[in-house]
């Protein structure tokens, strides 16, 4: 029945010069999303909004689930093209059209009241938009007698557009929001296998920034399986981020010596340090500007305001913590609706939770964690070395499943 899609974005029109950059962004991400639904589709800009027309028959389902998942969509509105067949043709098949969308809801899902908004980008149609609009909204009134006209909150709106085919749509299905991918340069997130840290990605990638990811794994301790659940939250992740380069750091040999030299009750706060100062080392290598990370206020020992200072203080780029200020409950809301959560619940191991200690300091002091750092001196900078060295790089992109 739809046979071309309208798409709305809303910050992105308030880019200035720089409008066309994010208007090529969101093309180009909706073309990245599209690309396994079946069917071919034309993409098109168009006075501050995109335009997806059909070539022939397609998923209807698969396009909108694709969509919905493009940041920079605030709005999706399926649209049905008409032939100009003469104005009385347009009302008749603009009452069956509605008629066809009601008759799928119940009656309290139909709307009570509604507007004709019309619109010409050819003027010569016999009709201007204000004749169009009295016109039309007549032959709607006499065909539905639940509905009555309310031009100023209307629940449904009747939207018309005259080009060479007529447009009619009166649905708009609510997209992400944010900003389009690639938008806002590159971030590396510490990637667990935790709820957070693939919460914290998609928040920061949902503002437009690209988004590579570290891993630190420490075999035998964490598992191979440990390992693929966080290629699998990559993945998720990717849906809507795009394509995101996972590395995955054996970080055995250092979580060890840490282990071997340092006071355990230390431990969480200098391995964190020793993930940061690595992390920082690869975003610098791809260009990143920042690193991004699924702390929040107090959630456990080494994320008290304390503890997050002594990681931070080893780094000398941003770290972006969007769930800062985040309970876990509201984190996982979010996790259960970008699709990570049941993944992220897998019971598999953490290195963290592996070489945790019983009574973990809570008010870190740098001098003192600086000293402990200090027994690793022998050894450390050939220990980053070889972690560094021997770092696997695993490209991660979406299934076609979604
Ligand atoms: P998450 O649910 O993200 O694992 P968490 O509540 O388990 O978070 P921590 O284990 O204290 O918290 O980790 C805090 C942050 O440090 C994580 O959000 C993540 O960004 C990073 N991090 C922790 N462990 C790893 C790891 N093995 N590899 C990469 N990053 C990690
Ligand atoms: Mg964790």
């Amino acid at each position: 029945m739809f046979q071309a899609f309208l798409i709305k974005y809303g910050e992105i029109g308030l880019k200035g010069k720089n409008r066309y950059v994010f208007e090529d962004a969101l093309v180009r991400q909706i073309k990245y999303a599209l690309k396994p639904i079946e069917g071919e589709f034309a993409i098109t800009k168009e006075q501050g909004r995109i335009y997806i027309e059909a070539m022939g028959a397609y998923d209807y389902e698969g396009a909108i689930l694709a969509l919905k998942m493009v940041f920079g969509i605030v709005g999706i509105c399926p649209v049905i093209l008409l032939e100009d067949e003469g104005f009385d043709k347009l009302c008749e098949e603009v009452v069956s059209h509605l008629s066809s969308y009601f008759s799928g809801k119940s009656v309290a899902e139909c709307p009570d009241s509604f507007k004709v908004h019309a619109r010409r980008s050819r003027k010569d149609y016999p009709l201007d938009s204000m004749e169009i609009n009295m016109q039309l909204g007549e032959r709607i009134l006499d065909a539905f007698s639940q509905l009555r006209v309310d031009v100023h909150k209307p629940k449904l709106l009747v939207s018309i557009e005259v080009r060479k085919k007529i447009n009619l749509y009166f649905e708009t299905i609510p997209g992400l929001g944010g900003m389009p991918s690639g938008t806002a340069g590159k971030a590396m997130l510490l990637l667990s296998g935790g709820i957070d840290s693939p919460v914290a990605g998609y928040m920061v990638a949902k503002r437009g920034v690209k988004i590579d990811a570290v891993y630190f794994h420490a075999p035998p301790y964490t598992s191979e399986r440990a390992k693929q659940k966080v290629l699998d939250l990559a993945k998720i992740v990717a849906r809507y981020a795009g394509p995101i380069y996972v590395k995955v750091v054996n970080f055995t040999d250092i979580q060890l010596a840490i282990y071997e030299k340092c006071p355990h009750e230390e431990l969480t706060i200098i391995m964190r340090r020793y993930m940061m100062r690595i992390a920082e080392h690869f975003a610098k290598e791809t260009e990143c500007l920042g690193l991004i990370t699924g702390e929040s206020i107090g959630q456990v020992a080494s994320q008290t305001m304390k503890s997050l200072a002594a990681t931070d203080e080893v780094c000398t780029m941003p770290v972006y913590r969007p769930l800062i200020a985040f309970d876990k409950q509201d984190i996982i809301t979010i996790s259960e609706k970008i699709g990570t959560y049941e993944t992220s619940i897998l019971p598999f191991e953490d290195c963290c939770t592996i070489f945790v200690a019983k009574h973990p300091v809570t008010k870190p002091n740098r001098n003192i964690i600086k000293r402990s750092e200090s027994r690793l001196a022998d050894q450390i900078e050939d220990l980053v070395k070889t972690a560094i060295d021997t770092t696997e790089t695993i490209r991660v992109e979406a299934g076609s499943t979604w």
